[in-house]
């Protein structure tokens, strides 16, 4: 069963399971079968003569799977950002409410003026000229404002469900990754990661945001556990800068996946 699925990804040459880029020249890396059974990877060479060496597959798959680790959330972790993206939601509900509103008031009164206008002309108290530039105009602007009311409404709790479902993702990935076939395990890949590269028999694996960001801040906060494990703010380390513009919280939300 193995053995027929290695041979039929063999075949077809786009089916290579791991993408990377060879670190010393650029070019893909490629799947070769050889002795019937074993599948290596090596670099095309179409840039002429490469130094890296043929691959054996499994030795590709443990080092995805080990860099998958870098994004394994802590449970704790996970149910921190969680709560604090639940608590700025509802801040932000609320802000949005408001704006809605006021949106809305503007929305009548206008309403209320298009009507009235339409009054005036019928009692000639307006010519038709100067209805047309007038109605014109405020047609216009309750266009604008209808199509903001619905921007506001858009923006909303799919954003945090998005935000979720990357989290676990992210926390399941390494283990979802062990358990899959070569197939499944390519889409995951393709998912969490592009671009990655690999040199000297060492992948350098290229995270996709937001899951670049959640690496780097994973390696950051495990660091930091296992010098102070005692530090009661670890999680700090998890709570989006305001000084950056593309913080996590602010990835998480607009991000989608597939
Ligand atoms: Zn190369």
């Amino acid at each position: 069963m193995l053995h027929s699925l290695f041979l039929k990804r063999c075949v077809d040459k786009n089916n290579d399971i791991y993408m990377a880029t060879c670190a010393h020249c650029g070019c893909a890396m490629v799947a070769e079968i050889q002795k019937g059974k074993y599948i290596y990877y090596h670099c095309t060479g179409n840039r002429g003569k490469c130094p890296e060496k043929y691959t054996r597959e499994e030795v590709i798959d443990q080092q995805y799977s080990e860099s998958l680790r870098r994004i394994e959330l802590d449970n704790e972790v996970v149910e921190w950002i969680v709560k604090v993206m639940n608590s700025s939601t509802a801040e932000e509900r609320e802000q949005k409410q408001a704006q809605a509103e006021a949106l809305n008031l503007q929305k009548q009164r206008i309403e209320a003026r298009l009507e009235k206008m339409y009054l005036d002309r019928l009692d000639g108290l307006l010519v038709e000229d100067e209805y047309k530039k007038l109605s014109n105009k405020f047609r216009n602007d309750l266009s604008d404002i209808k199509s903001s009311i619905d921007r506001i409404n858009a923006q909303n709790e799919a954003n945090i469900i998005d935000a979720r479902r990357i989290l676990e993702l992210a926390q399941k990935a390494a283990t979802l990754y062990s358990a899959q076939i070569p197939e499944e395990k390519r889409k995951l890949l393709s998912t969490v990661c592009s671009n990655s590269n690999w040199g000297s028999g060492e992948l350098t694996a290229n995270f996709n945001q937001p899951f670049d960001m959640i690496a780097i801040t994973n390696d950051e906060y495990k660091e930091k556990k296992a010098t102070f494990p005692e530090k009661n703010d670890l999680f700090e380390i998890w709570r989006p800068r305001d000084d950056e513009s593309d913080n996590w919280e602010i990835s998480l939300n607009f991000s989608k996946l597939n």
